[in-house]
């Protein structure tokens, strides 16, 4: 029943915009599957190592993600395993990392092929920096979706526009869902950007809005997720309804218990 990483539900959490959600994403819905059954992978691939801090990791010299893409560490060493999910954890040597990724031209099947040795998972989720640069590129190597997080405004969705035009044009995985993140119902540009979101990209906006909820921001200063840290909240209901449905449409119904 489980698949390994070279399985269907891979899944890029990427939007070249800063601060709208990816990690916040990528770490919920990693704990959230992997809480409902599911066996999730989920790999930082942003020097910034936002996912790795917001699950209370952090990784030693000559290990974490680097290590394994400069070459010198297998993936299955790195991995770490912490609250029933494994993570590739990341440090700031990405920075690095990525500067010679770009000078050696390196190609965008690195990260997968890296990977394959390490099997046995349902999901894995990567967290992707706010660019398109050398990492953003070796996740849609890996993955075989993408998952777009955005905030609920008017230049937000310009960036979507030119996002969904600029993965369209190249050979890489398709987008699969689009989250919108920090949205209140009661406010009009958020209602107006939802239904033009909608009817641009039908059947791709996901049903579950993430809203504006304190606690999703102040978890990661614990090194928790959402469920762990406060599992009554908004943040917490609202996650759980989009691992329902991420789990629908990526077809992991029967791994994840939804
Ligand atoms: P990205 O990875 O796209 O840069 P993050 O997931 O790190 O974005 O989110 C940016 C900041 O906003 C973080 O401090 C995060 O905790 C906070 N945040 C994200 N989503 C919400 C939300 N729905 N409610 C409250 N705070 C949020
Ligand atoms: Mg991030």
């Amino acid at each position: 029943m489980a698949a390994d990483v070279s399985g269907e539900a891979r899944i890029a959490c990427l939007n070249h915009k800063g601060g709208v959600g990816k990690t916040t994403c990528a770490v919920n819905l990693a704990a959230g599957l992997a809480g409902a059954g599911a066996r999730v992978l989920a790999v930082d691939v942003d020097p910034q190592a936002h996912l790795t801090a917001s699950l209370g990791l952090a990784v030693p010299d000559g290990r974490g993600l680097a290590a394994v893409l400069d070459g010198g560490l297998p993936a299955g060493e790195a991995l770490v395993g912490i609250d029933g999910l494994t993570v590739l954890p990341a440090s700031s040597a990405l920075a690095v990392t990525e500067i010679a990724l770009s000078r050696r031209n390196t190609p965008p099947t690195l990260l997968r092929e890296l990977l394959a040795g390490c099997g046995g998972f349902d999901v894995v989720l990567f967290d992707c920096p706010p660019h398109l640069g050398p990492l953003t590129r070796q996740a849609l190597g890996a993955a075989r979706g993408v998952l777009v997080p955005m905030t609920p405004d008017y230049l937000a969705l310009q960036s979507l526009a030119w996002l969904m035009e600029t993965l369209g044009a190249t050979d890489g995985p398709a987008v699969r869902g689009i989250v919108l993140n920090r949205y209140s119902d009661r406010k009009r540009l958020h209602r107006e950007v939802g239904s033009a979101v909608a009817g641009h990209f039908p059947g791709i906006l996901f049903q579950t809005r993430i809203r504006e909820n304190v606690a999703l921001a102040e978890a990661p200063s614990h090194g928790r997720d959402i469920f762990r840290y406060a599992p009554g909240s908004a943040g917490a209901k609202d996650f759980a309804a989009l691992c329902r449905e991420v789990a629908k449409r990526f077809g992991l119904a029967g791994r994840a218990r939804t």
